[in-house]
């Protein structure tokens, strides 16, 4: 029995409800990468894992090997996120954040530092209160996630012909995937233009730590561009709108 059980740290992406009392969670953790597990008896409320297994949540779980799915014994959470959970501005990103690693990351791939950056990201959107700091944050996590899943967009050197990039390039080509150079830009009728800001930004959050990012103030309209960018990037990998940009646009208008 002891065999098979096992502990991970994990955050809590997705859950859905299945038959009278249970949950299906898609969690994230460092060694396993994304996992389905199911968490039975949930939704009684003398049940012990109840309030431990909230959305977002940052936990160790203990889990025991399942037949279909391996199942919560125990939880004990980590960091509470109280303030994203109780917020709907923050609840929003909160999606957002879990529904673009969800659909980026394949089952069950190990990725470390993809861990890290979603825990990060969490603990963030529940602590900052500025939105041009949250909105850097927000542009760090696109494109640190598209770096980290191995598609990190070119902003140093040219995306077709690898010469290096100088202030004059002002294409994006989501289909070359990154920058052009202004030779291979005249080439490629679907490139979009780009402003320097936020190229300058973009490659910034290329060499960034988060932290430092943080920090910086770029315009609405730096911050607006570099993240249409990066969605094109990500729906070019997708091949699909994502359903909480969506959502989030709903939310703004
Ligand atoms: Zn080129």
């Amino acid at each position: 029995m002891r065999d098979r059980l096992y502990t991970t740290e994990a955050i809590i992406l997705r859950r859905s409800e299945v038959g009278e009392a249970d949950r299906l969670l898609t969690i994230y953790t460092p060694a396993y990468g994304k996992l389905a597990v199911s968490a039975r008896g949930v939704r009684k409320t003398s049940s012990k894992l109840a309030g431990h297994l909230e959305l977002f949540l940052h936990t160790r779980l203990q889990l025991a090997k399942g037949r279909t799915f391996d199942v919560v014994t125990e939880s004990r959470v980590v960091q509470p996120m109280r303030r994203l959970r109780d917020d709907l501005d923050r609840i929003s990103w909160a999606y957002y954040v879990s529904e673009l690693l969800d659909k980026m990351t394949p089952d069950g791939s190990e990725n470390p530092a993809l861990f890290r950056l979603l825990r990060d990201t969490m603990a963030a959107i529940d602590e900052i209160d500025g939105d041009v700091e949250r909105d850097v944050l927000i542009r760090f996590y696109e494109l640190h996630i598209l770096v980290l899943s191995g598609y990190r967009p070119h902003l140093f050197h040219c995306a077709q012909c690898e010469a290096e990039l100088g202030q004059d390039a002002d294409r994006f080509s989501a289909q070359a995937g990154g920058v052009l150079c202004p030779r291979c830009a005249q080439l490629d009728p679907l490139a979009v233009p780009m402003t320097f800001g936020a190229f300058k930004l973009l490659r910034y959050l290329a060499r960034s730590t988060g932290a430092d990012a943080r920090a910086l103030a770029p315009s609405a309209t730096t911050l607006l561009e570099s993240g249409r960018l990066l969605k094109l990037a990500m729906r070019q990998i997708l091949e699909r709108e994502l359903k909480s940009v969506v959502f989030l646009d709903l939310l703004r208008s």
